[in-house]
């Protein structure tokens, strides 16, 4: 298919979070008349709010203060937009399901209604927004992305159907940008029956990538509240700097590995497509920012490094596993049926280690349960908590010599736990400490980033 210059613009919750970040979140729409699909996220904070009224047993008063918050947070766009009335009506109605699905008596059972409240958040969000566009003169319709991003019924974690997206968004997306800027809600879907679902925390970069994908567009821009890419996270240290430019594949080993910047699943829509993926800071897009594409000018050994916190390590073991085959086989057969997967797997003569993340509250952390119940109908398991996963990034690592070496210097004084070269030339992997890993993260970006 052809690429047809479209743009699509993402705008995550710090970019949302209020009018006056919205405003700047319109002018960049309005600036490149190939922008022509929006895609936001929750403004900033409410998605906690929700996540916590789904999933958190609270008192009566408990929920009418989150919802108040929550509320709080909508108003106070609404208010500074003047408060016109079409857009107050429908805020209404959104508020008003916000307060019956928070009181449901089920909700905290019922995975289907949890998605129904999550989605919410983008669902004002959208519907602010779009308004703060046409308040700038611009032509902008609030769309229902559930008409289009057809998921499976996977609640919390929907899957993508990609071919029906594609369909969907060419009878019923596309022709409404002939005129219109659409302002859609990111992390939201719908299954065939029509039940909402979501993506997956985080998901709105991901929801980006795939309407771009759905329409053949040729660029697709990340606006979040960093100026790109950087080598390591800038909260680990000052001396991390911005990345211009990323390879295809180094940014989804990023965000596979803990690059907070992206959804790890967004660079698969681009990949397949060729999309070129930008990240910026909406409110300095004067500053440039990350530019993602399929080859890159340089393509140095060592590109970033990640960390990604909440690992757990099983070890299962028995002694079948030494003389008897298909052991392994029985193992991932039980992961891959719980759709986890796995970073890290060592073994020895009679146990395999593996990784898992476990982020709390998650999908995973309920995935991770179930499959180490039933782990144990086979074999000894252990689980240890309390391990953060610290990956280089970079190019060629199994071949160009020297590479490693220089990462194991930097590395020598920790305890590491497990270390793994990926099965791809574009990473390697250490199990360490949580204690230890700000100063893993900080040792191998001095050695690899900062001597030269
Ligand atoms: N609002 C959702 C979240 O906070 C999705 C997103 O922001 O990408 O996880
Ligand atoms: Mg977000």
């Amino acid at each position: 298919m052809q690429n047809t210059g479209l743009n699509i613009a993402k705008f995550g919750g710090t970019s949302v979070a209020n009018h006056a970040s919205m405003l700047n979140c319109a002018k960049i729409v309005l600036a490149n008349p190939k922008t022509k699909v929006v895609v936001v996220s929750a403004s900033a904070g409410v998605t906690n709010f929700l996540v916590e009224l789904a999933h958190r047993p609270m008192t009566q008063q408990q929920i009418e203060q989150t919802i108040e918050q929550i509320e709080a947070i909508e108003l106070a766009i609404f208010k500074a937009l003047g408060e016109p009335q079409d857009v107050g009506e429908k805020l209404q109605e959104l508020l008003q399901s916000l307060k019956e699905m928070a009181f449901h008596e089920e909700l905290l059972h019922r995975p289907d209604l949890q998605d129904a409240l999550l989605s919410l958040g983008e669902r004002m969000s959208s519907l602010l927004f779009a308004e703060v566009i046409v308040q700038l003169g611009g032509a902008a319709q609030n769309f229902d992305v559930r008409k289009v991003l057809r998921t499976d019924s996977t609640f919390g974690q929907g899957t993508p159907q990609l071919e029906q997206i594609r369909e969907l968004s060419a009878q019923l997306l596309a022709p409404e940008l002939a005129d219109n800027i659409v302002v859609t809600q990111g992390f939201v879907g719908a299954d065939s029956d029509g039940n909402t679902t979501t993506l997956g925390r985080g998901g709105s970069d991901f929801t980006a990538a795939l309407l771009a994908e759905a329409l053949d567009a040729a660029t697709c821009e990340i606006w979040t509240d960093v100026i790109g890419v950087y080598t390591t996270d800038p909260r680990i240290t000052d001396k991390a700097r911005p990345l211009p430019e990323l390879s295809f594949e180094e940014a989804a080993e990023m965000a596979t590995f803990g690059a907070k910047v992206l959804h790890p699943a967004t660079m698969e829509p681009a990949l397949r497509q060729d999309i070129k993926v930008f990240v910026g800071s909406s409110k300095e897009p004067e500053k440039g920012g990350t530019w993602i594409v399929r080859d890159c000018e340089v393509e140095p050994a060592y590109r970033a490094i990640t960390r990604r916190k909440e690992q757990v390590m099983v070890t299962v073991k028995t002694p079948e596993m030494m003389y008897a085959q298909g052991f392994l086989e029985r193992v991932f057969a039980i992961i891959a049926k719980h759709k986890l997967s796995v970073d890290l797997v060592t073994t020895s003569e009679i146990s395999v280690s593996f990784t898992l993340d476990n982020p709390p509250n998650s999908v995973a952390e309920r995935l991770n349960r179930e499959t180490v119940d039933e782990l144990k109908e086979i074999c000894e398991v252990s689980v240890e908590h309390g391990f953060d996963l610290v990956t280089v990034v970079g190019n060629n690592m199994h071949s160009e010599k020297g590479v490693s070496s220089r990462i194991f210097a930097a590395v020598a004084n920790y305890n590491l736990r497990m270390i793994c070269f990926g099965a791809n030339p574009h990473n390697m992997s250490f199990l360490v400490n949580e204690a230890d890993s700000t100063e893993v993260v900080r040792d191998l970006h001095k050695q690899l980033f900062e001597n030269n």
